[in-house]
């Protein structure tokens, strides 16, 4: 578990920043951004990424830890550490969901070096990857290992393509997919934005669609109401673990929106409108509803041996999850009246 030995940079502007990763390209030397490097970090020391030379801290660059309310959004900085999330003003006044899921990530002293940007590169996690280095030898290793197998689904093993389905574990990201958030990308070219419903692929090896030297400068999430939205995560340890199974949930008075987390390579994203029955629905109708939309959640979800839980029993926690975010807001009487 010792580091190999790293050159480290701490640019302080996203040019310098740039400029580094382009040097690095150039030269044909590996190199990886650092936010917290509470993921890269111990990733690095079981060897679960490419050996680095260089480091480059975006630690020193005041442009990625703004948190402003501008042109009707709120622009988060990537820098912006988890700790702070949880207590800043805006984000309790615009999205306290985000704070709530904020809370749930890892431990007081992880959230306290851990960043947004972070966050929501975190490399997704399986059983077979997560581990030491004798552990994956005595296994023998899997594609995301740069192996030739996937201990999940055997009859993928020797695919060309390596389907990978390490699960996707980023908290924040399954909450700021309901809100329809926007991604700010620097690069040598200049800014992209993406939404964060695009951003992420399906496969558990390349994960997403940011390339090696661009930097994430923050994200935008749009103002709206967000007093009804919430996020349930099951996990083996409360204090401390991933998601086993993670739900996120908002509603606009009009849609039910919801998120699947730590099960699928991708924050799962999906919509059911409310049906227009009026204030009048009887209870029963009303709960065989939200009883149907959660199975159909659970039933686009298919979970495998890549967590310590049974893919069946995580598989039935999503219906069960997501029906207790919804009760949370929604009296059972009153159909298209939310509350908070
Ligand atoms: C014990 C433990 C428990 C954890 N529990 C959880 C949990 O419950 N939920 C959860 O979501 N995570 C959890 N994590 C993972 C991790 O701590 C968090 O996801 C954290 O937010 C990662 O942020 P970071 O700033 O430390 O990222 P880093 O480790 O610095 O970086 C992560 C990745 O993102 C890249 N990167 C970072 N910032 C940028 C940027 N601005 N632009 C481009 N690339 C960038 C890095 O190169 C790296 O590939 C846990 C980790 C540990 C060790």
């Amino acid at each position: 578990m010792i580091l190999k030995d790293i050159l480290y940079h701490r640019p302080e502007s996203i040019a310098e920043a740039i400029g580094l990763s382009q040097e690095c390209l150039n030269n044909g030397q590996r190199f990886h951004y650092l936010g917290g490097g509470t993921d890269l970090i111990p990733n690095l020391k079981r060897g679960q990424c490419d050996d680095s030379l260089h480091l480059i801290s975006l630690g020193r660059i005041p442009d990625l830890k703004k948190i402003v309310e501008e042109d009707g959004k709120l622009k988060i900085g990537a820098l912006r550490n988890l700790a702070e999330l949880i207590n800043h003003p805006l984000i309790e006044k615009i999205i306290p969901g985000l704070a709530l899921a904020a809370g749930k990530i890892a431990s007081p002293q992880i959230r306290s070096r851990a960043t947004l940007g972070g966050n929501l590169l975190v490399d997704t996690r399986c059983v077979y990857f997560n581990q030491t280095e004798t552990i994956v030898a005595a296994d023998g290793a899997c594609y995301k290992n740069g192996g030739t197998v996937c201990h999940l689904i055997p009859n993928a093993s020797g695919k060309p393509n390596k389907p990978c389905r390490a699960r996707f574990v980023s908290d924040s990201a399954a909450i700021l997919v309901l809100a329809d958030a926007q991604l700010e990308i620097a690069s040598a070219s200049g800014i992209r934005k993406i939404g964060l419903r695009e951003f992420y692929g399906q496969d558990g090896i390349s994960r997403n669609n940011l390339s090696p030297s661009e930097i994430v400068v923050g994200i935008t999430v749009p103002l709206r109401d967000y007093r009804v939205m919430t996020y349930e995560k099951m996990r083996l340890r409360a204090t401390f673990d991933f998601a086993s199974v993670g739900i996120g949930f908002f509603s606009d008075g009009q849609t039910l929106h919801f998120s699947v987390n730590g099960v699928e390579s991708y924050p799962l994203y999906r919509a059911f409108a409310l049906p227009k029955t009026g204030e009048n629905a009887v209870e029963g109708i009303y709960s065989s509803w939200l009883q149907g939309i959660c199975e159909e959640l659970a039933k686009n979800c298919s979970p495998l041996k890549q967590d310590l839980l049974s893919p069946a029993y995580r598989k039935q926690m999503i219906a069960v999850l997501a029906k207790r975010a919804a009760y949370k807001y929604i009296k059972p009487r009153s159909l298209n009246t939310l509350e908070c």
